[in-house]
């Protein structure tokens, strides 16, 4: 883009110096918007939507419209920094790049001549870049034949599930939602987290959708629904098999698209059948009526589309539920019709279009096959001594686009682990989080601003590229160049480690028109406009599945911590706590952000008024939110979006800025989701007391 344009949704006076640069927002959002720079001498002074790249439409959310906040933040991490204080102190004397990168080699090379396997990279999608993510950097631990990371904290139970159902991570078209009749926005705080999901569900409302959402938290997008079923945390599976009992009994099946499209019915049929609406209001904590009437809805109103997202499988049977969701459109035959399915993840649809090898190269592992981590039990990993079964102890630790310290549940272990004198612990960072305060050395990582990327989506199916619209800041190096600079040092002479990020997304990118894509600065993929309208999922047989490989059918699976299944611990731990993120923070990105931090005040439980009273906590008390993992302090706001005998520990902090030096995953367990090996966040149990009096 040229100097002095402005986009159209600019209304600001065009400025004749500023030049508009291409961009994507690099952050764990399914929106991936494309970004447009404003730069004025050197400096980006505005970032803000594409007009004209459709799932956008020129908007963003609050945080990232704070982007230059968070780039020229005073606290941005700009040179090398050399731990001097004990381990987690957070005190450090800069050092130069020679003399970190150096020392981080030779004590890399130290390790690895024992063995490479007490190396472990921790990453996740603090970049969802393809180049500043897993490029450069999963060369280098494939290379150094480090132990390879299970990266699981987010999605993989829901992800694997829906995969094992239709045989990818695929889905309804994004812009389809306009065409929907009734949308259930299942699981998902869509204006906060899906925020461009919700203008394709606004402009169906407008058209007379209805809007129903699924979620055990009044959220701000419940609020604006027409009607909220909050359930029970962990209990989707039993609602899905609810409403397929419905279904069944009342006989409102799409019959051709079973007999047709589906693999198994038969088996799910018997499941269904014993999850009549009283059973199911029993264990979901609603009416059975509203079994009954939503079952009525879905079958009766068609086009209708389930918006289901991530946050409902972060519980014990969190795969098993997605499994059944998925296969609600099937029954219904909601596939048939633009504006009927489902989306979770539109990620799969890039699988023709990206070469994963050409980017991570696992061919550097010439035949080694390192042991597999599990990022989500990092807590327990760090602290776990060698042994034939679990491997070398962990020496060192490289941290690349994570924050585990603050992310990672049972987060008291994961402080102990980190906090380990004889840990080498490396982090590349923006800013001094909770994670880089325990590092040896903290590298001064590049933003979006500063470095050259492209993005995949997993809520839309265009690519998005984000050029570099300044230098770097200080001192700070894109991901890509530290790892190409150690490579060098570490005596890697490989050809791959001297690529640019240039080369690296040429590499990635399959079946793309690259001239288009950095014209234009996003790219549409060639798919289907209604991809199963008749079947022909990517499965095998091009059937849904309910008998999923090694999965058999799915069923309701309890949560590991409930009064059902645990009633000695439920005893003890009455209320049950999920731990959503706070509207204006992304995962634990943007918690530094004064602006926004201004906005949120402090760490919050929201606890429904029939919870609070008996126990003495109006708004503003200090509360300590406790169970056998941990304890954690924070202040109550006594409100009807806690449903009774739910909390809401809204996330999430960092712990340096929580009142006694902790957040939320304090309490949170390093148990398993059934499927996918993910953390369980959203299934924990815990009690409240309050500390002192309400201050506000
Ligand atoms: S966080 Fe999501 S909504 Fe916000 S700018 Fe990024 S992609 Fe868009």
């Amino acid at each position: 883009m040229g100097q002095g344009r402005l986009c159209n949704s600019c209304r600001m006076q065009p400025s004749p110096h500023a030049t508009l640069v291409r961009g994507a927002c690099p952050h764990d959002c399914p929106d991936t918007c494309a970004l447009h720079y404003s730069v004025e001498q050197g400096r980006v002074v505005r970032v803000h939507g594409d007009p004209d790249h459709p799932p956008t439409h020129g908007a963003l959310c609050t945080k990232v419209s704070r982007y230059t906040e968070r780039t020229y933040h005073d606290d941005r991490v700009l040179v090398p920094l050399k731990r001097v204080g004990p381990k987690g102190s957070g005190r450090f004397a800069p050092v130069t790049w020679e003399q970190a990168l150096g020392d981080i080699a030779r004590r890399l090379s130290e390790i690895a001549a024992r063995n490479p396997e007490a190396i472990v990279p921790y990453s996740y999608a603090g970049t969802m870049g393809l180049v500043q993510g897993e490029g450069m950097a999963a060369r280098f631990f494939h290379r150094l034949g480090a132990s390879l990371l299970d990266r699981t904290i987010c999605s993989s139970a829901g992800g694997e599930a829906l995969a094992a159902t239709y045989g990818a991570k695929v889905g309804m078209h994004l812009a389809d939602f306009a065409s929907s009749k009734l949308i259930l926005i299942w699981g998902s705080n869509s204006i906060t987290s899906n925020l461009h999901f919700w203008t394709f569900a606004q402009a169906a409302k407008r058209q007379g959708a209805k809007l129903v959402c699924i979620d055990p938290r009044r959220t701000e997008t419940a609020d604006k629904c027409h009607q909220h079923i909050a359930i029970q945390p962990g209990t989707d599976g039993a609602l899905a098999l609810g409403l397929m009992h419905e279904l069944i009994a009342n006989d409102r099946l799409d019959r051709d698209y079973i007999a047709r499209h589906v693999q198994g019915f038969e088996a799910l049929r018997e499941k269904a059948l014993a999850w009549p609406p009283e059973r199911v209001a029993k264990v979901c904590g609603i009416e059975a009526q509203v079994v009954r009437d939503l079952a009525r809805d879905y079958a009766d109103t068609q086009p209708a589309a389930i918006r289901l997202n991530y946050g409902m499988q972060r519980v014990h049977g969190g795969g098993n539920a997605v499994r059944l969701i998925a296969l609600l459109p099937c029954l219904v035959g909601a596939w048939r019709q633009r504006g009927g399915g489902l989306l979770l993840s539109s990620s799969g649809w890039f699988r023709e279009f990206r070469d994963d090898a050409a980017l991570t190269r696992p061919d550097l592992l010439a035949g080694r096959r390192p042991r597999t981590l599990n990022m989500a039990t990092i807590g327990d990993d760090l602290l776990r001594e060698a042994s034939p079964t679990f491997g070398p102890r962990i020496e060192a630790l490289v941290v690349y686009n994570s924050n585990p310290v603050a992310i990672a549940p049972d987060s008291a272990k994961v402080a102990a682990g980190f906090a380990r004198d004889d840990l080498f612990t490396v982090v590349l960072e923006h800013f001094l989080t909770d994670t880089a305060d325990h590092a040896d050395y903290v590298l001064p990582a590049t933003t979006q601003l500063e470095h050259r990327d492209v993005h995949f989506s997993y809520g839309h199916t265009y690519v998005v590229a984000n050029e570099s619209a300044i230098a770097p800041l200080g001192q700070a190096k894109p991901n890509t160049q530290i790892f190409r600079e150690l490579a060098r040092r570490m005596g890697f002479t490989e050809a791959c480690f001297d690529d640019t990020d240039e080369q690296l997304a040429g590499q990635v990118l399959r079946g793309v028109d690259g001239a288009a894509l950095r014209q234009q600065g996003w790219f549409k993929l060639p798919l289907p406009e209604q991809p199963f309208v008749d079947g022909a999922f990517p499965t095998a047989d091009g059937k849904a599945q309910v008998h999923a490989t090694g999965l058999g059918v799915p069923d309701y699976v309890p949560p590991y911590e409930s009064a059902e299944s645990a009633p000695e611990l439920s005893a003890r731990y009455p209320l049950a706590m999920i731990s959503p993120p706070a509207r204006h923070f992304l995962n634990s990105s943007f918690v530094n952000v004064p602006s926004l931090r201004h906005i949120e005040r402090e760490p919050l439980l929201e606890m429904h008024p029939d919870d609070a009273a008996p126990r003495g906590i109006a708004s503003g008390t200090t509360v300590r939110v406790f169970n056998d993992r941990g304890s954690y302090l924070c202040k109550a706001e006594v409100s009807t979006r806690a449903r009774p005998g739910v909390v809401n520990g809204l996330g999430v902090w960092w712990r340096k800025f929580g009142l006694e030096g902790t957040n939320v995953n304090q309490l949170t367990s390093q148990r398993l989701t059934d499927i996918g090996r993910a953390p369980t966040f959203y299934d924990c149990l815990v009690e409240v007391a309050a500390m002192g009096p309400a201050t506000r």
